[in-house]
């Protein structure tokens, strides 16, 4: 891999899609590939075949990509990246780059400082991402620690405090700012889109300054009673300033949407697929449905490609789409034509492929959600790399992975290698292809960014650009989380140290110097990489000795990081 060698300002875009896991990309070996374009670009570009994400879900993967620091460190994710000494972006910013974010996603507003160095910030998840969050994450935390009677109620009420204040702030400078986008205000996100904008976002900033004006009076007060019921509390009442019911694709668009699914299931009976017309009419709803829980890619960047078309001078921007997570197949946003053209790429590609997916790759939305956001890179990479005299460098990777189809149990607070590993390729005309199948960690994409560019890694980045590390990769990564919700030292981290062959998953008491570390599941991956069959703590061979060491030394670290 070689570098620019020289300081000119190079133009970087960096696209994180989420919940994309390697292996459904065809050149990782999904077949029939929904991803053409990709392949290419991982055929093209230098990948990092062995890169592992610092934790999942999103809140637990992002400090990580943007920081180079682990989510622990630092005082913890409950602010996302505040704490963090220089976020990516900043470096940039500070060398006189212009810098831009388009971000779906929630866990990457500015409510956890993901907006640190970035001039141009537009997050592109609409208010009812504000509306079920709180509750679904940090309420039913609350809820859950008052249950317990070990837990004093003022701890979880002073852990939540701060954290309430800073959401309604959120929500109102949100609201402000959509409100702004409507009365041609602002200029980014240059499109409307109905599930954005589609509020009475005047409604709502009175609602939400109600809620802070009653927080500022008796912060404690609201937030217990926000704890004992969401159902009437301003959450509700924001929920409700919607203007029109959010309907995502039109009646027509659905009617055609439909038509093509039923034309690639009803003749095929159908191994893959068992179901009566009343499963595939909850299947169809369920695709249709996911077109309005958030923007589509389409909209993400076809908004980014404006920005960048405004650009004069050296810039860094970052686009995070969600249709992978989301299962969404289509830019229901944009225009007929769009439309049309999007339809027909994935009738295409379902009327090539009638049979033959794979174990982990079997889901037929998985499959078209793929397709699309395949395409929607195409055109996007036609527009601001392929018809460009000096292209970007382009950095594309995902923040984390998805379960495979054959687990069950708890998605969340998981470490096996499917949700840790990701997919990351840097791709300009003056990189070479090849790969690094190093074990490395999203903490060293920053470091190798920068070095591609002939830039420095600041003291605060813990990762190391790849070109510095071993062939063999790093001795060890690490992914680690305390849960949803608040970062409470009164709960246990969890950290996964993952070495090239083995995982030890623990869980470390960070109150208690004296309470021990507990491995939850330790695995041989030479021998099941499927990480199917855990060994446990009493048979765990010595040969893992090296990696527990690792998981006592980290948890010292996260104990002075936390306490
Ligand atoms: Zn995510």
């Amino acid at each position: 891999m070689n570098t620019y060698n020289h300081n000119d300002k190079k133009n970087v875009v960096l696209i994180s899609i989420d919940s994309l896991r390697p292996d459904m990309i065809g050149s990782y070996g999904n077949k029939p590939s929904p991803t053409p374009f990709l392949d290419g670009i991982f055929e093209q570009g230098y990948s990092l075949t062995s890169c592992y994400s610092t934790g999942y879900p999103t809140q637990f993967a992002l400090p990580g990509l943007l920081t180079s620091t682990l989510p622990l460190d630092h005082g913890g994710y409950q602010y996302g990246i505040r704490d963090r000494p220089i976020v990516l972006s900043e470096l940039f910013a500070n060398k006189g780059y212009n810098t831009g974010a388009f971000l779906n996603g929630f866990w990457n507003d500015r409510l956890f400082s993901y907006d640190r160095g970035i001039a141009t910030f537009c997050p592109l998840y609409d208010l009812g991402y504000w509306v079920r969050n709180l509750p679904s994450v940090y309420l039913s935390y609350g809820q859950k620690q008052l249950e317990d009677p070990q837990v004093p109620e003022e701890h979880i009420i002073e852990i939540l405090v701060p954290f309430i204040g800073k959401f309604l702030e959120g929500v109102i400078c949100y609201c402000l700012e959509r409100r702004a986008e409507k009365d041609g205000e602002r200029e980014h996100p240059r499109h409307e889109s109905p599930s954005l904008h589609g509020w009475d976002f005047s409604k709502a900033i009175e609602i939400a300054k109600d809620a802070r004006q009653s927080y500022e009076n008796a912060p404690e007060k609201f937030t217990r009673s926000l704890l004992d019921s969401s159902t009437d509390s301003f959450l509700g009442q924001l929920d409700n300033t919607r203007d029109t019911p959010n309907q995502g694709l039109m009646i027509d668009r659905k009617l055609r949407v439909v038509s093509l699914l039923a034309s690639y299931l009803i003749p095929w009976p159908i191994p893959r697929f068992p179901m009566g017309a009343w499963g595939f009419a909850r299947m169809a709803k369920r695709w249709l449905d996911n077109s309005r829980k958030s923007s589509s890619g389409g909209y993400t960047l076809e908004n980014l490609e404006s920005w960048i078309n405004e650009q004069n001078d050296s810039y860094w921007v970052w686009g995070h789409i969600f249709d992978v997570h989301n299962k969404n197949m289509f830019s229901w946003e944009l225009d007929d034509n769009r439309f049309g053209t999007e339809i027909e790429e994935l009738r295409s590609y379902l009327s090539g492929h009638k049979n033959g997916w794979s174990e982990t790759n079997r889901s037929l939305s998985q499959a078209l959600s793929l397709r699309y956001v395949d395409a929607t890179l195409e055109r996007f990479f036609e527009s601001v790399y392929e018809d460009r005299e000096e292209p970007p460098l382009v950095v594309l990777t995902s923040d984390h992975g998805t379960l495979f189809p054959y687990r069950d149990g708890d998605h969340v607070n998981l470490f096996y290698d499917e949700l840790l590993h990701i997919p990351v390729v840097f791709v300009h005309p003056n990189i070479e292809s090849g790969s690094y199948d190093g074990l490395c960690s999203a903490i060293d994409i920053g470091p190798t960014v920068l070095d591609l560019l002939g830039m420095e890694s600041p003291d605060g980045f813990k990762g190391e650009s790849i070109q510095n590390l071993p062939e063999g990769g790093r001795e060890y990564v690490v992914a680690e989380d305390m849960g949803r919700g608040p970062v409470d030292p009164m709960k246990p981290a969890k950290i996964a140290v993952r070495s090239a062959n083995r995982k030890v998953v623990c869980s470390a008491p960070i109150l208690d110097n004296e309470t021990r570390l507990e491995i939850i599941a330790a695995y041989n991956l030479h021998t099941d990489p499927g990480e199917r069959n855990p060994i446990v703590e009493s048979e765990l061979p010595p040969s893992f000795s090296t990696i527990v060491s690792c998981c006592h030394q980290r948890t010292d670290q996260i104990r002075r990081s936390l306490l």
